[in-house]
Formats: C-alpha cells, structure tokens, sequence
C-alpha cells in the first residue's frame, strides 16, 4: 500500500472520509453508492456491497484506466469493488473528471418520481453557482438554468453504462447524470469539486421537490 505519512489527501485517507460523511448525509445507507478518486494516474475505488460508514484504508482497490488491478483490499476480506466501476471509468475517458460520486439520495428518487421527463432543469437558485458546466468549463452563474439529464435504471449498474455514455455526450455541459429511482453520478476536476457539487445538487434537487409538491414558480428576480 503507497500511503506516506500525513497525506492527508491520499484517496486512502478521503474515500473512508468521504463515505462516512455521505453516509451521514444519507446518500451511501444500505450500501449503496459509492466513490472513485483519480490519484497519480491510477483509479482508487471504494468496495462494493459494504457499510459505508465503516470503510477501511486497506479496503480500497486501485486500478489503472485499462482496468488492470494494481492494488487490491487483503483476501481474507473477501470484498469486491465497486459496481459502479464501469460507469466511472466512462466519466473519466469522457470528462476531465478527477472523483466521481454516485449517491443513492432520497431527494433524487423523489425527485425523479416527481419528474416524469428525461431531464430537470434547476434555475433562480443561488447554489447553482457551485455548479460547473462542463462544456464552457466554469462554474454556472445564478441565472442561469442547469439541465440534468435522467436517464432510467437496469437491473444492474453495470447495465447502465451504454445509456450512461450516450447521455454524456448528448449532454456535454452536465457535470451529473440522474438514475430513475436509484440515484445520481456526480463528477468534478478533483474530490472537492465533485464534493461540492453533490452538494449543490441535491440542495437544488430539495427545493425543486418543495417547488413541486406545493406548486410554487421560483421567481425570476435573478434574471
Ligand atoms: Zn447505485
């Protein structure tokens, strides 16, 4: 295992971080979810199937982008990686992405369930300023709208990756992909924008329930 002392920046020390924070926030409970954070060229992937909250250093996979194993978690652990691996190595060939974050968030399945057409377009929210586009590569201004693409879910994760790649580049601007009743991916240039990110998102994806479900049109003073 590469791990130096007080690097406290080495995906072995932020995945375990990040997944207890997420769990918390209610975005990885039932073991879903997941994290990757690029690293030095190499691909660090958190465990498949296992409570998030209490991930360990050890535990993480590392991989390059050919998907050859260079690191892997002690046998005796019998863990796999991530189901989503796939779907993350397609933001990283597709995107200038340094993490990518799949959350199993309530507020995107409601979200998703409120919102019967392929994409939802959040605008007049002030958090959407730390949401960046992709294709102009900078971060969105308040008044302007930020459409996220929903795509529907499989039966597998792994399932999802040719709509998933399809929906990248119909979408080059998006920074997220929503799943239908499962989920979102979120990416950013390195961990803390993709962090961030997530954040704004389902801060947005909670007032756009609220704005939905009271029937409430969010002002245009922005503009
Ligand atoms: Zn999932």
């Amino acid at each position: 295992m590469s791990l130096k002392n007080n690097e406290n920046e080495h995906p072995r020390i932020l995945i375990p971080e990040l997944c207890k924070q997420f769990y918390i926030s209610g975005w990885v409970t039932g073991t879903g979810g997941g994290i990757s954070i690029k690293y030095n060229g190499h691909i660090y992937i958190a465990p498949s199937g296992v409570q998030k909250e209490r991930i360990q250093s050890e535990d993480i996979f590392v991989q390059d982008m050919n998907g050859i194993d260079l690191e892997v978690p002690p046998k005796e652990k019998l863990l796999n990686k991530s189901q989503c691996t796939p779907i993350f190595i397609c933001v990283y060939n597709e995107r200038n992405a340094g993490a990518v974050i799949h959350t199993h968030s309530p507020e995107v399945v409601k979200l998703s369930l409120l919102n019967p057409e392929n994409e939802v377009r959040i605008k007049g929210l002030e958090m959407i300023k730390g949401i960046f586009n992709d294709e102009l590569d900078r971060f969105y201004n308040n008044d302007e709208d930020v459409i996220v693409p929903i795509i529907e879910n499989s039966k597998f994760e792994r399932d999802l990756v040719h709509t998933f790649h399809k929906t990248l580049k119909k979408y080059p601007a998006s920074s997220a992909i929503l799943v239908r009743n499962h989920g979102m991916y979120v990416w950013g240039k390195d961990w803390k924008s993709a962090k961030t990110q997530c954040e704004c998102y389902d801060y947005c994806f909670n007032i756009l329930i609220f704005q939905k479900t009271h029937l409430i049109q969010i002002s245009e003073h922005n503009k």
